[in-house]
């Protein structure tokens, strides 16, 4: 017998947990991100937020959708394609600048744009499980995943307290 169990329902595995962020994931088969290395589950769940992040608007919206984005990114950074590694240091100078200089979600994604195309150095994270993840904001009834997201930012920014001064740096060559 097949070990995902009948022919008929091939596609249905086991639930996963996402090595990268930790969460626990939909076994599934389908495509995963192109240079992160999410679980095919992670991914899943992360595309299924896709509409409700696009429907947020006005400056506390856009906050939100973008933290979504730059937590993500820096919770799945193991990868070293350049791409990975241009991907996890400006979504983290992003998170950086929202949480500790209160640029607005609308100013960094124009920001994002001038910094990417660098060249930028692989940063290792120091875990593998985030205590908030893209499950948590999909589970959240839709009234409070706005305060579920600020908890995945504000953690996901603390998880990488070893490289908070390389960021710092960095983000302060693009706001100076
Ligand atoms: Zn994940």
């Amino acid at each position: 017998m097949s070990p995902f169990g009948t022919i008929g329902r091939l596609e249905h595995v086991s639930d996963v947990i996402c090595h990268e962020c930790g969460a626990l994931t939909p076994g599934t088969t389908r495509p995963v991100h192109a240079y992160m290395d999410a679980s095919p589950g992670c991914w899943q769940m992360y595309c299924e937020l896709q509409e409700w992040q696009h429907s947020l608007r006005g400056d506390h919206g856009i906050t939100t959708a973008q933290h979504v984005v730059d937590a993500y990114a820096a919770q799945h950074a193991t990868n070293p394609d350049r791409r990975d590694r241009q991907s996890v240091t400006v979504h983290l100078m992003s998170l950086c600048a929202s949480l500790e200089f209160g640029v607005s979600g609308r100013q960094r994604r124009a920001m994002i744009g001038d910094w990417t195309h660098r060249e930028y150095p692989l940063l290792r994270p120091i875990t593998d499980h985030y205590p908030v993840t893209v499950r948590d904001v999909k589970e959240a009834p839709v009234e409070r995943r706005h305060e579920v997201v600020e908890e995945m930012a504000t953690s996901t920014w603390s998880a990488w307290s070893i490289h908070h001064r390389e960021i710092r740096t960095l983000l302060a060559g693009f706001l100076a």
